[in-house]
């Protein structure tokens, strides 16, 4: 097994202030932003077995969507190098094709790491998920592995596992856990491998509006009869996807000084935001032990 493929121990690291210890909460961070150099937080999970599939399936290359500041298509790049893939990226955004100076830094490192990139218009963008689109897209690359945007799947489900595991041996008696919601692929995996206990309960917060949408979906990735207790907060997305208000912004900064832990803006530090305000408004029971993950997603802030 390389490194790649075998799973990272991450710390889980308890953090510290005086409201929590007012409140008589413990609140925790898993750090799974440092499980992997390249591949980072949730993403690693669930390319894991994906990446698996697609070298025993004899493909050639990965295939994916994404925008301009996806973690997904900056993962994803760097994954297919490391596994010896070729990777394919369609991006939203036709107007990017000839306007290279304008790309974000996740486009340029994926481009770095031998992605090759096709811009595609939003309307055609719109269509990723269309079956007949994507048996299309399978005949014109027969070679390739498809992933659907964000990478949610089955086999990115099971990828989480073995952190559930590492949890459970981390902090067995843990009653809260938290973790930011794109797709919700990530919290599905946590809902289906955590252990059940009465006083449970897990919680994921989207970072784009109407996030109650992605309920049927998540719903149907769970593998698990009788699951703990799970819900969505759809309240925390702050104005929708990537948007970053005056107050996310302080709150973030305030945050990484205090704990000296750094937050990406699209997705940990609004669900961080969610659980101090949860912990403001007494929606928290004294005694509890909360975890919250930090699913990555640092390459982002990244502007060299
Ligand atoms: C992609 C991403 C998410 C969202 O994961 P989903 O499984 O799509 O819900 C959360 N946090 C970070 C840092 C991400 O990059």
């Amino acid at each position: 097994m390389n490194a790649f493929y075998s799973e990272k121990n991450t710390p889980l690291t308890q953090l510290k202030s005086e409201l929590f210890t007012q409140l008589n909460i413990q609140i925790w961070i898993k750090r799974e932003d440092l499980n992997h150099p390249t591949v980072q937080g949730n993403k690693w999970h669930k390319l894991k077995g994906n990446l698996e599939m697609a070298l025993q399936q004899n493909r050639t290359s990965l295939l994916t969507f994404g925008g301009a500041y996806s973690n997904h298509i900056a993962a994803c790049a760097a994954a297919a190098k490391f596994a010896g893939l070729n990777s394919l990226g369609f991006i939203r955004g036709e107007e990017l094709q000839h306007t290279p100076e304008k790309w974000s830094h996740t486009l340029k490192k994926a481009a770095q790491n031998g992605m090759q990139l096709h811009f595609i218009s939003r309307m055609q963008y719109r269509r990723k998920t269309q079956a007949e689109f994507l048996q299309r897209l399978q005949l014109d690359y027969p070679n390739a592995y498809i992933l659907p945007e964000g990478g949610s799947n089955a086999l990115a489900i099971q990828g989480f596992k073995g952190l559930m595991a590492q949890l459970e041996s981390q902090c067995p008696n843990w009653t809260h856990l938290y973790t930011p919601v794109g797709t919700g692929g990530t919290l599905a995996g946590l809902v289906t491998y955590a252990k059940r206990q009465e006083n449970r309960q897990i919680f994921g917060i989207p970072v784009l509006k109407q996030g109650e949408h992605l309920l049927p979906q998540i719903k149907n990735w769970i593998v698990n009869d009788r699951p703990n207790k799970w819900q969505l907060l759809t309240q925390y997305h702050g104005g929708g996807y990537a948007k970053l208000s005056k107050e996310l912004q302080q709150f973030m900064n305030d945050f990484e000084q205090q704990q000296q832990i750094l937050l990406d803006p699209v997705y940990t530090a609004k669900m961080i935001y969610g659980v101090y305000d949860q912990l403001k408004k007494q929606q928290i029971p004294s005694g509890s032990k909360v975890i919250l993950l930090h699913t990555g997603g640092l390459q982002g802030r990244s502007t060299e």
